[in-house]
């Protein structure tokens, strides 16, 4: 079998372009969706995403912020600029470019945001209410990396899915929403053992897990829709987690890397951002 792709750049414009829309549709009603990201620091891979997020906001027609801070800035300063953005009616989301300097508080920083203006969904008000089943603003990448899925047409009810990686912005979020769609989710992690009696078994495979080529055609299932989150860079080029040309005459859908769910991540958080927006209406 060779797999069908599911292209994230296709998938992503098509998105892009109906959120472009709804944005529209938003600033006739007097709303302007803004997007606020601080970058502490001068990290190149965080430039090149804080470029491309400001980048989506442009193509949607939303607001775009970038807050440049240094990169010796102090927990209090940091956090008394996302107190500003909490703040500020024109900003309804707020990023924080991780990771951050060694320095500062992660955790802190992300639990200062005001869960309603967190679209990157990181908060632990938002990662209790995935948990609990109950609305709230969704990790964008997992959030991308079910679209792809459900736009296979699968029906994913009681489909076993293995989920490689438990951080809590990819793998846990991941785990969360495959389950809400009923499917029997097992996650994987390095201290797993014999990760590919476990791989083997997957309907769904999500991998997660920051290793170039890790996932071989040996431990993937005739048949199973292939979702690769990784961005690793070797040797000057960006590959994913799975070995994508063996996977592939396996899998019945893959993802590629680049190209794939990292185009969903983008998409995602400007619909977050939209949706922050449209909440304040109706809260008028
Ligand atoms: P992380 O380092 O926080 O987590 C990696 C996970 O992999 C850990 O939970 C660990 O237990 C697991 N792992 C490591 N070695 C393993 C092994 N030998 N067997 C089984 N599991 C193992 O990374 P993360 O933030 O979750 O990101 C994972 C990957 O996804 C990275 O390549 C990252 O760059 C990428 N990523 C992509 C996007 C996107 O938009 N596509 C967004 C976030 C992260």
């Amino acid at each position: 079998m060779t797999a069908k792709i599911l292209d994230g750049k296709v998938m992503s414009a098509e998105l892009k372009a109906e959120i472009a829309r709804k944005t529209e549709e938003l600033k006739k009603r007097g709303v302007t969706p803004g997007l606020a990201v601080i970058l502490v620091g001068n990290d190149p891979a965080s430039e090149i995403y804080v470029r491309n997020k400001g980048n989506g906001c442009e193509e949607t027609g939303m607001l775009s912020r970038t807050i440049r801070m240094d990169g010796d800035t102090t927990q209090e300063a940091l956090e008394a600029e996302i107190d500003r953005l909490n703040a500020d009616s024109a900003i309804h989301g707020i990023l924080v470019q991780l990771p951050l300097p060694k320095h500062l508080d992660e955790q802190a920083a992300l639990a200062r945001i005001l869960p309603e203006k967190d679209v990157d969904g990181f908060h632990l008000i938002n990662a209790g209410r995935l948990m609990t089943g109950n609305p709230g603003v969704t990790a964008c990448t997992p959030k991308g990396a079910l679209y792809m899925i459900k736009s296979t047409g699968v029906d994913l009810t009681g489909k076993e899915a293995v989920v490689i990686g438990r951080s809590n912005i990819v793998g846990k979020p991941m785990a969360m929403l495959l389950l809400q769609e009923n499917c029997t989710v097992t996650i994987c992690h390095s201290r797993t053992q014999n990760l590919a009696e476990h791989t083997r078994r997957a309907d769904i495979l999500v991998a997660a897990v920051g290793k170039a080529g890790f996932v071989t055609a040996d431990m993937v299932k005739d048949g199973a829709i292939v979702i690769d989150v990784g961005i690793n860079r070797v040797d000057g080029k960006v590959r994913g987690d799975v070995d994508f040309d063996a996977v592939k005459e396996k899998a019945s859908w893959i993802t590629p890397v680049p190209g794939g769910v990292g185009r969903m991540t983008i998409a995602m958080l400007l619909a977050n951002t939209l949706e922050a927006a449209e909440r304040t209406l109706s809260r008028d």
